[in-house]
């Protein structure tokens, strides 16, 4: 008897929602909020009537542009997506899709796991890497960038960093936009350690006014900013805009970025010349795909970040930056994989030197760790 797992015979019949509080190894501290010891994420496990798995990972970020919380994305999930879901073949992504977005409105953060949990149950199907469904590999892995996050000194922040390049790091991402002096010195400090080679990038999570950007990017204009990253307040895309077109310096649009329809904002009105995607944020696989497409089409830099993730939704990126056939910054997909202090699945993530190479392992190529998600459980 044939199984009924086939592309045209499967049926999902199962839509697990497993809300996780990941510990972090140090507290993570950006502009915006106290410093944070763990991370809300959340796994959608889909299972088809004979029992194969799907899983995709999204995350209750609650800051600019996350209002979600785990219980409202278990609520979402649950109350309007799992009728929506249960029943269907994973092979009919596109249509589950729409559906889920008629259904909730700008719900990229909930349909992120299902994109996810939809393209690892099709390769389980199929027995081919999640890379394969997006058009193959057109690299052997991805390199990707350190994120330092605050830290109470300069000289934490820059040993920090020099212990990752030691490890083979070449990109950094340090957090900026509380106190714009000793921003200026932590940079000065990290170009002074890492060296001219090193590639510096500074974020500052939507924390600052528009006087305070222009202020600190001029000063920073020494140290060779490769891109300053999301000065500017969520809904401020006029005043990004502006800051682009006054800046020495290259801006990175980040939190202003969930849809397409914000991407094609952000290139009509030149508010950035390079992106973050993030598989929570923009609906994972199937919308980081489309905004990738579009900032491609369109001359922008893609640099494929993440929230702090396990490695489902690190994979998730990986994959998507693996199946890319055009240039990449070396992102912060793994940044989930340096700051947590534990994972999920049975075999984390390696990062060899600073890069990622998926395998050919049907799907995402994870196997969940069922301690592992006993013993990180949230309560809701
Ligand atoms: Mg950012």
């Amino acid at each position: 008897m044939t199984s009924p797992d086939t592309y045209a015979g499967a049926r999902i019949a199962r839509m697990e929602i497993i809300p996780l509080q990941m510990p972090m190894k140090t507290p993570v501290k950006i502009s915006h909020g106290a410093a944070r010891p763990c991370i809300d994420t959340l796994l959608v496990r889909l299972t088809t009537e004979s029992g194969l798995t799907g899983v995709g990972e999204t995350q209750a970020w609650r800051r600019q542009g996350s209002a979600e919380t785990l219980a409202s994305l278990a609520a979402v999930l649950r109350d309007h997506f799992q009728p929506l879901v249960v029943g269907r073949s994973p092979f009919s992504l596109a249509s589950i899709m729409a559906r889920l977005e008629q259904a909730m409105w700008h719900s990229l953060y909930a349909q992120a796991a299902v994109s996810d949990a939809l393209y690892d149950l099709q390769g389980k199907i199929l027995g081919v890497p999640v890379h394969a469904l997006l058009g193959g590999r057109c690299r052997a892995s991805v390199p990707a960038c350190v994120v330092l996050f605050m830290k109470p000194t300069v000289e934490q922040t820059v040993e920090g960093a020099a212990e990752f390049q030691a490890r083979g790091y070449r990109s950094f991402t340090v957090k900026v936009g509380v106190d714009a002096r000793q921003d200026v010195r932590l940079v000065a400090a990290l170009r002074e350690r890492l060296g001219p080679d090193a590639i510096l990038r500074v974020d500052a999570n939507a924390g600052m006014d528009f006087d305070g950007a222009l202020s600190l990017l001029r000063k920073l204009e020494p140290y060779d900013i490769d891109a300053a990253e999301q000065l500017l307040p969520l809904g401020d895309v006029a005043g990004m805009a502006e800051l682009a077109r006054r800046s020495p310096i290259p801006l990175m649009v980040d939190e202003s970025l969930a849809s397409d329809g914000d991407l094609i904002d952000i290139v009509c009105r030149r508010a950035g010349t390079a992106i973050h995607t993030k598989i929570g944020k923009n609906g994972g696989i199937w919308g980081v795909r489309k905004l990738m497409t579009i900032a491609g089409a369109a001359g922008l830099r893609i640099y494929p970040g993440n929230h702090p993730s396990t490695s489902v939704a690190t994979l998730a990126a990986a994959h998507v930056a693996t199946a890319w056939d055009g240039p990449l910054l070396d992102g912060a997909f793994t940044v989930g994989i340096d700051a947590l202090a534990d994972d999920v699945v049975r075999e984390p993530v390696r990062i060899e030197g600073n890069a990622v190479e998926v395998s050919d392992a049907p799907g995402l190529g994870v196997e969940l760790d069922e301690d592992k998600l006993r013993a990180y459980r949230a309560d809701l």
